[in-house]
């Protein structure tokens, strides 16, 4: 089984993605922004400490990154293969991947670069609902992606509620974030000879068929 980094503009459709590959092909989804809510929701001190910053769209600091990835990874399910979700976020944390791999004995075998503009991902971010109960997303805008009842969990019935930080504002700042650390960590990857470009302009299905061909 591969282990493969998801690079993506914020509410790109990584999640989506990823439910598809852990529900077809048995991957561990590892995402740093659940990481991170989770230590919030739960109200640990770290969680107090980086509310108010994930809520603004600022990025936590690499140390605190980096040590709930490491942990998370050497959990055993990771064994499986997994996609990391949100992480490497800047050209530094590249480097702290690559330290991790080499003390945990993991490699990372693709980098799948998912393609689109601002506009698109701006649209889907403010139009992405989530169901509080069993995380699966779904979008009020997007055709494809509409709950069957309107604002309803199509599995659990359960009221859908948006992410704090998908809002205008907290978007353009994680965006244009995401634009000016993208290129060196695309570079990096370009240069290792595993980074693999994905259209994603699509559907959510269209752009499956192309993640499939790749892995
Ligand atoms: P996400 O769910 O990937 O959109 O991440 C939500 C928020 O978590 C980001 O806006 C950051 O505040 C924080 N975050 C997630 N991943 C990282 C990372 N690799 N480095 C720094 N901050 C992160």
């Amino acid at each position: 089984m591969k282990n493969i980094i998801f690079i993506a503009p914020p509410a790109a459709g990584k999640g989506t993605q990823s439910d598809l590959l852990v529900k077809k092909y048995g991957f561990t989804h590892i995402s740093t922004g659940d990481l991170l809510r989770k230590e919030v929701a739960e109200q640990t001190e770290l969680g107090r400490e980086i509310e108010e910053k994930m809520q603004k769209g600022i990025l936590i600091s690499n140390e605190i990154v980096s040590a709930l990835l490491k942990k998370r990874l050497s959990a055993k399910d990771s064994e499986a293969g997994y996609i990391l979700d949100g992480y490497p976020r800047k050209y530094e944390q590249c480097k702290l991947l690559e330290s991790i791999m080499q003390e945990l004995d993991m490699q990372i075998d693709v980098v799948l670069y998912l393609d689109m503009d601002e506009k698109t991902a701006m649209h889907r971010a403010l139009g992405r609902i989530t169901c509080p109960k069993c995380g699966r997303g779904f979008n009020k805008y997007e055709e494809a992606m509409k709950p069957k009842n309107e604002n309803l969990c199509d599995d659990c019935n359960v009221e859908l509620t948006s992410r704090s930080d998908d809002n205008e504002e907290s978007f353009k700042l994680r965006f244009n974030q995401y634009i000016e650390e993208v290129e060196p960590i695309l570079n990096y990857y370009k240069e290792l000879g595993i980074l693999r470009v994905i259209d994603n302009s699509g559907t959510p299905d269209d752009t499956f068929a192309k993640i499939e061909e790749v892995i």
